[in-house]
């Protein structure tokens, strides 16, 4: 079902038609017309347009954050920094891709020619599947560098999120950009492989979870076409003697509750030296205890519901695991009572590799916590997963931190500090966590011909 369904009610307050075949086939006649001619369209002028749909997104950005809020449940707080981050990653591609994407001289003579070059060309309609997490911020890491290299988008969010789909579609048309360059087509994950397959369609960027990238991608490699995934993670934060400890546990909260813990980025499985374990949980637990848990849209409150009633399924399988196999909780751990899917920050100790929750990723506030007796053991601990997104470590010790930037195995590393997208930087992981980069020039270059040009 293609659905707004209030998280922190239950309440399904509107329901969508998915697209017909016949809509699927207009999105398509449509984004591929339009990429024949807005591939010529200068820099300039897309800029213009980003910088104008950046006006919009600021100006339009305290509805659109209650839209998210009652879509998926994140604090309304974080949802309007979501749409300012939005109109920053338009205006970052807006003034920097031109650069990114000159021409790259070669040494002609070493080639034989009078010149010698790459050239980054587009390569047309790019089919973009999005998740609820972040319902705009996803969707827009990809439309901001794929419309400023001349691509087109088709968009496939998730079902649970059509409002804001079909709105960011919207305010990209209204910043200007001709009809066609960027599409929300309402539908499910069981019409995506027709239109991947679709020879109109040049490749495809997914964000969420691993069944649905190694489907995607078992598709696109059937049709030889390019694929960006970025995946699940599991995140390791680790603690080490020399850190900043009450800096450390104010930012261990944070990236963990985040988004209300549900994030590919969040921190997950908190590894502390033994030496200062004891004081980190102690403190971690205290404050992860005084977050207020409730009402996304009050200002007061920290930690939202989870988006779906299946995530919180989920989460509590997880920790039943846990527990079960002699786990400890030692806050949290139980669903809250009454409408909604809360479920509180909780903080689980003495996890073992055979328990789920060594390897698996756990979408919702629950915080793993590992003691390690020195670096070769954190690094151990946090290369134990098949996950590889980002990576955090906490030291002011040089050493470490070298070996920690070298062999923390994961496409980010954050050195006293939390890992965060930002538009400046490449953004996506390692073995499971997926292919390929979002982000920074490295993103814009994914849907990109790279042409080799050879003058005699
Ligand atoms: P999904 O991976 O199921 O959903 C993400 C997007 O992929 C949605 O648009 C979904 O469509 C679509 N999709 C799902 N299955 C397929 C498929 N087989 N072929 C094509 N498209 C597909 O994530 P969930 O929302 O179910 O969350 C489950 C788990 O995924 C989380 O617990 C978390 O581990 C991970 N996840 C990771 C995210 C990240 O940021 N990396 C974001 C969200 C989830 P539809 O909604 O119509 O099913």
């Amino acid at each position: 079902m293609i659905a707004t369904i209030n998280p922190a009610t239950g309440e399904t307050v509107k329901t969508f038609d998915p697209a017909s075949d016949d809509d699927i086939e207009k999105a398509l006649a449509l984004g591929a017309e339009t990429a024949r001619t807005y591939r010529s369209t200068t820099f300039a002028q897309r800029a213009q347009w980003m910088r104008a749909t950046a006006d919009l997104l600021e100006a339009e950005a305290d509805d659109v954050a209650a839209m998210m809020t009652l879509e998926m449940g994140k604090t309304l707080a974080s949802a309007k920094g979501e749409v300012l981050k939005c109109a920053k990653g338009f205006r970052y591609y807006a003034d920097n891709a031109e650069e990114m994407l000159a021409d790259e001289p070669a040494d002609s003579a070493a080639v034989d020619a009078s010149q010698a070059y790459a050239r980054y060309q587009p390569i047309g309609v790019v089919l973009a599947i999005m998740p609820w997490n972040f319902p705009l911020w996803q969707a827009v890491r990809f439309a901001a560098p794929a419309l400023m290299a001349g691509n087109v988008g088709l968009l496939k969010h998730a079902s649970n999120v059509p409002q804001s789909a079909l709105y960011l579609a919207d305010v990209i048309r209204r910043g200007g950009f001709p009809e066609g360059c960027f599409q929300t087509l309402l539908i499910g994950a069981g019409a995506v492989e027709s239109v991947l397959r679709d020879p109109r369609v040049a490749a495809a960027t997914l964000t969420g979870s691993e069944p649905a990238g190694r489907s995607v991608a078992a598709i696109a490699g059937d049709e030889v076409k390019h694929t960006v995934l970025e995946l699940g993670g599991s995140d390791p934060f680790v603690v080490m003697p020399s850190a900043d400890l009450d800096a450390a546990v104010s930012t261990a909260v944070t990236a963990r509750v985040q988004n209300n813990g549900q994030s590919c980025i969040a921190a997950k499985r908190f590894i502390v030296h033994t030496d200062v374990y004891d004081e980190f949980a102690a403190k971690f637990v205290d404050a992860m205890k005084a977050l207020t848990v409730g009402d996304p849209t009050d200002p007061d409150t920290d930690v939202g519901p989870l988006a779906t009633d299946q995530g919180r399924a989920d989460v509590e399988e997880l920790v039943a695991d846990a527990v079960e196999r002699g786990a400890e909780t030692l806050c949290g751990g139980t669903r809250l009572d009454g409408p909604g899917w809360y479920y509180p920050p909780t903080v689980i100790a003495g996890i073992t590799p055979e328990m789920r929750m060594y390897t698996e990723e756990v979408f919702g506030p629950v915080a793993g916590l590992y003691r390690a007796a020195d670096v070769d053991e954190a690094l151990d601990i946090a290369n134990a997963t098949d996950f590889g997104l980002g990576s955090n470590a906490w030291t002011t010790d040089a050493a470490e931190v070298d070996r920690f930037i070298a062999d923390l195995d994961a496409g980010q590393v954050f050195i006293n500090g939390m890992t965060v997208s930002y538009p400046e930087l490449p953004f996506g992981g390692t073995r499971r966590s997926g292919t390929g980069r979002e982000l920074a020039a490295h993103g814009i270059r994914e849907f990109c011909n790279v042409k080799t040009v050879w003058i005699g």
